[in-house]
């Protein structure tokens, strides 16, 4: 593997990165504040929150089992993808590489950063081979985008090409797990140690109810972390997220239990949608929503905006023709698209 030293941008390298007030303040005791330009009013949020949020990254890594050395916290896993190409992918020189179809932003973050985006297309099980993304890659390939399970697809990917790829590839492998507490299998956090060139993003976005709190996560080696960590802005997670998180990590069952309830409902929606008789095919999914194929989706997609309900049409993805991605909602919800698909088909 090249070292991280190697695939990071030069002048991203010898950055002098920005120094906080409270970058430099380490903790000792103090009940007075001047250093930072706040107001001295206004108490709870009139102070800047702490730039690498200590508290939360401790509770986080326990539960996690990584070290908090291993963790950078993001607006939203989003932002932890677009640092991805400003730290390592030197625009109109670098490239990445990709599955595809995959979540969008991969190619969104590469074409606002000049950087080309080299697409590899799923097989018809939506899997990919490790090799075929290595034939893709050059030696101005700094990173590969894999998403597990995978978005629109929503199926996991093979355990054996992930592995193979991260032995193989000499730069940056991302694994996106953003719906990894939906699937049966295990997150890659576990494999941290044994692969110097994994990333793992995950979020709050999902299992975890808080799309609103904008927080991911991406976990990698520490070395890996101190780059994201000198190019972040110096206040990326503000106070009310660092504390809604923080409440939200004393009741784990909570969100077990809507996994498993959202899950359960996945099952059932997926085995009604077959019956439905424009319904081609339901494929199978790991994560909290659905790809299906239709006879029209564009046709039944403007149908139901205008019964006020919204579901993503896929036609346009590669593969993904004629498909619609539905996420699992309530039980009610859920049978409120049901029944209004059912009425669909006397047109
Ligand atoms: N990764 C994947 C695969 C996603 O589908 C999404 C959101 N749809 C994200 C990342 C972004 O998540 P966040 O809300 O943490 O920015």
């Amino acid at each position: 593997m090249r070292t991280i030293e190697q695939l990071t941008r030069p002048n991203i390298r010898g950055l002098k990165p920005y120094s906080s007030a409270r970058d430099e303040y380490k903790g000792r005791e103090a009940s007075v504040f001047l250093d930072a330009n706040e107001n001295p009013y206004s108490p709870s949020y009139n102070r800047y929150p702490d730039p690498l949020q200590h508290r939360l990254k401790e509770r986080l890594s326990r539960m996690k089992g990584v070290d908090p050395g291993q963790l950078f916290l993001g607006n939203g896993s989003d932002e932890a993808i677009d640092l991805l190409f400003r730290a390592f992918c030197q625009p109109a020189v670098d490239n990445v590489v990709a599955i595809d179809p995959t979540y969008g932003m991969y190619q969104v973050c590469a074409d606002i950063n000049d950087v080309a985006y080299r697409k590899v297309l799923l097989d018809a099980d939506f899997q990919f081979r490790a090799d075929d993304l290595l034939a893709a890659a050059d030696e101005h390939t700094k990173l590969i985008f894999l998403c597990s399970p995978n978005n629109p697809t929503g199926n996991d990917l093979r355990r054996e090409e992930i592995d193979r790829l991260l032995d193989k590839f000499d730069g940056l492998v991302v694994l996106d797990e953003a719906y990894i507490d939906f699937s049966g299998q295990p997150s890659y956090t576990g494999q941290l140690r044994q692969y110097p060139n994994l990333v793992v993003l995950q979020t709050f976005s999902k299992a975890w109810g808080s799309a609103a709190i904008r927080l991911g996560m991406a976990f990698a080696s520490p070395e890996i972390i101190a780059v994201f960590n000198k190019i972040k802005y110096p206040y990326n997670i503000n106070q009310l997220t660092q504390e809604q998180a923080l409440r939200l990590l004393d009741e784990p069952e909570k969100i077990q239990n809507w996994v498993s309830v959202l899950n359960k409902e996945r099952g059932q929606l997926m085995e009604r949608f077959a019956a439905l008789p424009f319904t081609e095919r339901v494929f199978p999914s790991d994560a909290n929503f659905f790809l299906v194929r239709v006879s029209d989706a564009g046709a039944i997609y403007n149908y139901l905006v205008g019964q006020g309900i919204i579901v993503r049409n896929r036609h346009s993805v590669s593969l993904c023709g004629n498909c619609l991605r539905i996420t699992i909602g309530t039980s009610e919800e859920n049978n409120i698209l049901l029944e209004t698909l059912k009425r669909f088909t006397m047109y």
